[in-house]
């Protein structure tokens, strides 16, 4: 049994992708940390009925890490590995999907029933089927093409069912890295919640982040005489352009980053006074920075230290910021890990595409993998409909994937 049987099942999956996703978007998911109905139940119910599926479907080595949280009935929040056996167990082939979703926001803005499959042709809409059900129906489908076709795996391959994806991975990814860690570096590891429409995107690097809230405190007083105090939106306003000189004195481009220079945006703003005739003696706003890992976050931190300084001096305000999130990007995965080459080869034959490494703007759970020295890739074929009202995906992309997967699975690995 080879490639191409392989293949042929999984072009022939079309009913049971419908199925499995009909009844993980019932099982919604989410986690406590949301405030929003419906039940906030985390992931403990999509990962019985998970683990029951794959008992079926002849998955017999399966292992649960339960990451205790005692805001969630039962207690704990489940992570699940999969694994089918290879010839050997070095070099194991990893699918991480997560079971959680996010909440569907706005109703009004739905035509579909978040938590209800509805098929429409080739595609799928309801909350989670891209993000991640995609991945998880794609790492499904390709481990049950090659076990039913009895093809022999070069090494394991082991699908990782994580929680807590969209809420900080403290209760998923980063839970097992630090409690039970089951990667080595040799590993092959992709993490299928990412990537472009044609296959032709792969991640291996991110920006580092930065949340920043601007304080900047006068004196409040009557706007018919402003001499009597210090007016803070002045000095804020001036702070915000003056920060975009960060652009210039930071402003070095890799073409490896779509956009490929940092990135400083003013984005939200605090009220500050209610009626038209008071000088504000407060101001506050936040920055979003994505900083190239070129640059330390210390030595962006100086540039927006001295500018902060210059707006305090020159407008006798008191300047304070404060850090809401501070992520110092995790070092690249290297072009030449095994798993680049995989995913690329993989991508050409089924794609027919040439794939290229890519770097983002930040925040996907690859960083913690690579902080670990663990050589990772977010890659899939996907038109990025998550989060939104009528999350959709097609079922012809899920079926790209899982070639790709069982391609990249059933790749030698060199010496
Ligand atoms: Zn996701």
């Amino acid at each position: 049994m080879g490639f191409s049987d392989v293949t042929e099942k999984i072009d022939a999956s079309t009913e049971d992708i419908i199925e499995l996703e009909r009844e993980l978007v019932a099982i919604p998911a989410l986690s406590p940390t949301y405030e929003a109905p419906p039940d906030q139940t985390g992931e403990a119910p999509k990962v019985a009925f998970l683990r029951k599926y794959l008992e079926q479907h002849g998955f017999s080595d399966l292992t649960v890490i339960d990451a205790p949280d005692d805001r969630v009935p039962g207690g704990v929040r489940p992570n699940l590995v999969a694994r089918v056996a290879g010839k050997t167990s070095k070099g194991t082939t990893w699918i991480m999907a997560h079971t959680d979703v996010v909440p569907p926001g706005d109703m009004d803005k739905w035509t579909t029933e978040p938590f209800e499959l509805k098929v429409d042709g080739d595609r799928l809409f309801g909350r989670g089927v891209e993000d991640n059900h995609q991945g998880i129906v794609a790492g499904v489908m390709a481990a049950r093409a090659i076990m039913e076709t009895g093809t022999e795996l070069p090494r394991d391959l082991a699908i990782l069912f994580v929680a807590d994806e969209e809420c900080g991975s403290k209760y998923g990814i980063d839970y097992l890295l630090e409690n039970d860690n089951p990667f080595s570096p040799d590993d092959v590891i992709i993490v299928p919640d990412g990537g472009a429409a044609d296959g032709s995107e792969i991640e291996v690097a991110e920006k580092s982040i930065m949340w920043i809230e601007f304080r900047v405190t006068g004196e409040q007083c009557h706007a018919s005489m402003p001499d009597k105090g210090t007016n803070a939106l002045r000095a804020g306003a001036n702070l915000i352009v003056r920060l975009d000189e960060l652009n210039k004195t930071l402003g070095k481009a890799d073409e490896l980053f779509a956009p490929p220079t940092s990135t400083f945006e003013p984005t939200k703003k605090e009220a500050n006074v209610p009626n038209v005739n008071t000088i504000p003696g407060e101001d506050s706003f936040c920055f979003d920075c994505r900083v190239l890992p070129d640059y330390p976050l210390a030595d962006v931190e100086a540039e927006i230290e001295k500018i902060c300084q210059g707006v305090a001096e020159e407008f006798g305000v008191e300047v304070k910021h404060e850090f809401i999130q501070k992520e110092e990007a995790a070092t690249a995965t290297p072009m030449d890990a095994p798993v680049v080459g995989l995913v690329r080869d993989a991508v050409r034959e089924i794609h027919g595409v040439e794939a290229k490494a890519v770097g983002i703007g930040g925040g996907t759970v690859a960083a913690f993998l690579r902080r670990k020295g663990l050589p990772c890739v977010v890659w899939s074929t996907m038109e990025e409909t998550m989060h939104g009202p009528d999350e959709n995906a097609l079922i012809s992309n899920m079926i790209k994937d899982a070639k790709v997967i069982a391609h990249v699975a059933l790749a030698e690995l060199a010496d």
